[in-house]
């Protein structure tokens, strides 16, 4: 009952407010890697200024495939990955793992750990990286994207397939994967 009133407030607070600052998000989306989202972007003749929370950061031009402003909500065609922040190492995989096979009763479906042939190709340093193969809409995409939220663990959740980042809905656990700079 609590649980049912709470939401309710919340959604009526959420739609007098929220339908504006949710449109205010600006993807970058960057070649061989994960799309950013940022909160606002200036160009300058040489690339890009981004600025997400206080954190004002350059981007060559040439690592830059476009810049996608927001649409209102109906349009959008492809929704940027959900992205959740924190610290992260390979080595608490386990607690992951640990937690989902205990709701789920079976075991957290990895479609890569560390490094893969793909990533290294992608030119993708993705050692620090786990990929699981859910979709972030399901029911344990879901439950898993919470429970990383709650433990403070970055993440970016992919709808669908981002070319030469993503080969379809997944779940990537760990900070984003910095590209390897070509030789
Ligand atoms: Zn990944």
């Amino acid at each position: 009952m609590g649980k049912k009133l709470s939401l309710t407030l919340l959604l009526v607070f959420c739609g007098s407010i929220c339908s504006q600052a949710q449109t205010e998000q600006i993807t970058i989306v960057l070649k061989g890697d994960h799309p950013l989202v940022v909160d606002e972007v200036s160009e300058s003749p040489d690339g890009y200024w981004y600025k997400r929370g206080n954190v004002t950061t350059f981007l060559d031009r040439e690592r830059v495939l476009r810049v996608d402003h927001p649409k209102p909500a109906e349009a959008t065609t492809t929704p940027a990955p959900l992205v959740g922040s924190g610290k992260w190492m390979l080595a608490d995989a386990q607690k992951i793992q640990d937690f989902f096979s205990a709701k789920f009763k079976k075991s957290l479906p990895l479609t890569a750990f560390g490094q893969s042939d793909l990533h290294t190709r992608w030119g993708l340093d993705h050692r620090n990286g786990m990929d699981v193969g859910l979709h972030p809409d399901s029911s344990e995409g879901r439950a898993l994207i919470e429970f990383l939220r709650n433990q403070s663990i970055p993440f970016l959740a992919f709808r669908g397939p981002v070319p030469g980042v993503a080969t379809g809905p997944h779940i990537h656990i760990g900070n984003r994967s910095p590209r390897v700079s070509g030789r």
